[in-house]
């Protein structure tokens, strides 16, 4: 009897091993499984998966890393864009400190960043809009780091900031493009930022109203653009108000759905309107603003509809300089503090 039963649990034992392989096995599966898909989310996580990025490399046109900074350049926004093969910047941060304690200051915050990440030269410049807190910096810029390529979006603005940037591209020998809503600019590497905003009709209406001498949204002539690669989305947003929200919602719906929002106007109350933030469903909304700035930026508004959105929120002024970086696959969103 004892024989037997000694076989017979010999066989139980055997198949309890085997029974627990394969559960280790499938718990490994799941666990990896798990962590990619967490990392996609995830807060802080660095996830240079390498069995992402080789997928991501399977993909036509996708290869390498795509890494986006919000700079933390004080009351204003400046973001750096590195698709490995080309250098973005989207505009340039102020030429001045705008913050009580330290107005009229020249800011050199951008230089200093642009020096931390070894910048020597700019294929791109995307001049969001002509406000000084934005391309404050753009002539010096164009003339430190021999611009190629100077993007804007043609509305003859008289601003200082404007007409001095476009003279040093002409000095420096800086090719001038023009965009439009649905104009396709190509980053290199499988990357590009499809314009949404502004529409010919917003360029011709503000083109002829300041020849008029009349007054404009500036802020409304923002360039809107999803930045794309592989299956990562971020939507840029410049300054653009509520009613330019109203008609990109009306124009793409919800196509335009992205991982990471910059956030428009520094988190001000103009922009960010509820229905546009939820059909947009970011899990990350970056604020680019200056500590303790006049304007009282982020404001609570915005800042609530984050949370009832459930968004997780960055912010320049407090996290420092906001890195992205995804290899089409999964991304990963960090602040430098
Ligand atoms: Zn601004």
């Amino acid at each position: 009897m004892c024989a037997i039963n000694d076989k017979v649990g010999d066989k139980v034992i055997k198949r309890i091993y085997k029974y627990l392989a394969v559960m280790v096995m499938t718990l490994a599966m799941l666990v990896s499984g798990c962590s990619q898909g967490a990392v996609s989310g995830g807060a802080t996580s660095d996830n240079s998966g390498n069995s992402a990025a080789a997928e991501a490399q399977d993909q036509p046109g996708i290869q390498g890393k795509l890494v986006v900074k919000v700079l933390d350049v004080g009351q204003g926004d400046a973001i750096l864009i590195n698709t490995g093969e080309q250098i973005i910047l989207i505009d340039t941060g102020d030429d001045k400190y705008r913050e009580e304690n330290r107005k009229n200051e020249e800011n050199t915050q951008l230089f200093a960043a642009l020096d931390k990440e070894g910048i020597t030269h700019i294929d791109k410049l995307i001049m969001t809009h002509a406000h000084a807190d934005h391309i404050g910096k753009a002539a010096k810029v164009i003339k430190k780091y021999g611009v190629t390529e100077l993007i804007h979006n043609g509305i003859p603005s008289a601003s200082a900031a404007f007409r001095n940037a476009l003279k040093a591209a002409k000095a420096q020998g800086t090719k001038q493009i023009k965009v439009k809503a649905d104009d396709v600019l190509d980053f290199g590497k499988g990357v590009t930022f499809t314009v949404l905003s502004p529409t010919t009709q917003i360029i011709e209406q503000d083109t002829r109203d300041l020849q008029a001498d009349k007054k404009v949204n500036v802020n409304n002539e923002s360039i809107v653009g999803i930045l794309k690669f592989g299956d990562f989305s971020m939507l840029l947003t410049g300054d653009a108000e509520k009613d330019v929200e109203k008609d990109i919602l009306a124009r793409y719906g919800k196509n335009i759905n992205c991982k990471v929002y910059k956030t428009p106007h520094h988190g001000s109350h103009t922009s960010s309107s509820f229905s546009y933030v939820k059909a947009i469903q970011p899990e990350y909304a970056i604020i680019s603003c200056g500590v303790n700035n006049s304007y009282g930026h982020p404001h609570k508004e915005t800042m609530q509809t984050f949370k009832k959105l459930n968004i997780n929120t960055l912010e320049t002024d407090k996290n420092g300089t906001v890195t992205v970086e995804t290899d089409g696959k999964t991304y990963s969103v960090k602040g430098e503090r």
